[in-house]
């Protein structure tokens, strides 16, 4: 089969993305072979390639597939072939540990990513324990399904983790494929609250996005919103946005960080925190850690109850170098998308 694999770590600039012809994998006991359509691009991919997240090489990267079971492994039950499913950023986890009986195989010590620890998207097939795809709701074309499966699933996670009650202040820093979904959401979740985005200086772009996706009011990572903010979510690959979000979070506030690696860029900026502006009278700091498979089940269902409509940007399969340099670049228009087949 046809595959871009990555073979070294490199700034994506330089390729390190290869097209290869790989063999076929075969679905052990428990697994399904899914023939993949399209395959989301994300900035956690990008992480990989440039060696900020540690992946096993050589891999096919890529977390956010979607298309058609094809084989059905020894013992698999849950799908039937043609079914379509997508499958998530986990892989699998041990299912024994006391993260585990708890739900949060999430933080399970055995967890594995797909497309980092085992075989993703970026390709013509991929195999899964059938326990990590789901049923891909009809509404969704399966380019517009393919944002949700991570961008979507990590955000509700995100939005969940902000404890947020209806009526409370919600702020969003960055702009970007998660944070447009999970607005969506939180608009339909909690319409009494006031939602707040953030971006960075000049993307007029995405603030002219979030009015449109309902946002009440829209500014600049450093400005001052009108009210301070109950929880914050951020989805950006830099620091900035963490001190500037501590400083207008509410007493008791929340901020939630959605993302897996940080860049190095702007790390200084970390030296203006200080204890009485940023940190004192209770606020938090909660991370996000990949997603468990029940985020997944939830998720999926209600972004079609909401409905929720992904912006994609599609490329083919070859193209993925090219799609990851504008997710560096920050210049995608809401999701980047590889069309396999
Ligand atoms: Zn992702
Ligand atoms: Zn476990």
């Amino acid at each position: 089969m046809k595959a871009m694999v990555l073979t070294r770590i490199g700034p994506i600039e330089s390729g390190p993305l290869e097209l290869k012809e790989v063999p076929t994998p075969a679905p052990q006991a428990g697994e399904i072979r899914i023939r993949i359509s399209v395959c989301g691009v994300c900035h956690t991919d990008l992480d990989e390639a440039e060696g900020r997240l540690e992946a096993r090489l050589p891999v096919i990267p890529g977390h956010q597939v979607v298309g058609h079971v094809e084989t059905l492994g020894p013992g698999a039950s849950a799908f039937k072939r043609n079914d379509r499913v997508g499958v998530a950023w986990i892989y699998s986890a041990d299912g024994v540990c006391e993260f585990c009986r708890d739900g949060t195989e999430n933080l399970c010590p055995q967890f594995r990513g797909t497309g980092c620890d085992a075989n993703g998207g970026y390709a013509e097939y991929m195999v899964v324990p059938e326990a990590s795809a789901y049923p891909i709701p009809d509404p969704f074309t399966d380019v517009e399904a393919a944002p949700l499966l991570c961008a979507g699933v990590v955000g509700y996670r995100a939005l969940r983790l902000t404890n947020l009650k209806d009526g409370q202040a919600l702020g969003f820093f960055g702009f970007g494929a998660s944070a447009h979904l999970v607005l969506q959401v939180a608009r339909h979740r909690f319409p009494n609250s006031r939602l707040f985005v953030f971006t960075r200086t000049g993307q007029t772009e995405h603030q002219r996005m979030a009015k449109e996706l309902g946002a009440d009011w829209v500014g600049a990572t450093g400005d001052d919103p009108p009210v301070p903010l109950q929880a914050a979510i951020d989805t950006t690959p830099a620091w900035a946005p963490i001190v500037e979000a501590m400083r207008v979070l509410a007493p008791g506030g929340r901020l939630v960080i959605n993302a897996i690696r940080k860049e190095a860029k702007d790390k200084d900026t970390l030296l203006r925190l200080d204890y009485a502006t940023h940190l004192w009278r209770e606020k938090e700091i909660k991370t996000t850690a990949n997603v468990t498979r029940q985020d997944a089940r939830e998720f999926l269902p209600l972004a079609a109850e909401i409905p929720i409509r992904p912006q994609v940007q599609e490329f083919p399969l070859e193209q993925a170098n090219d799609a990851l340099l504008l997710v560096k670049q920050g210049e995608t228009q809401g999701a980047a998308v590889l069309r396999v087949s």
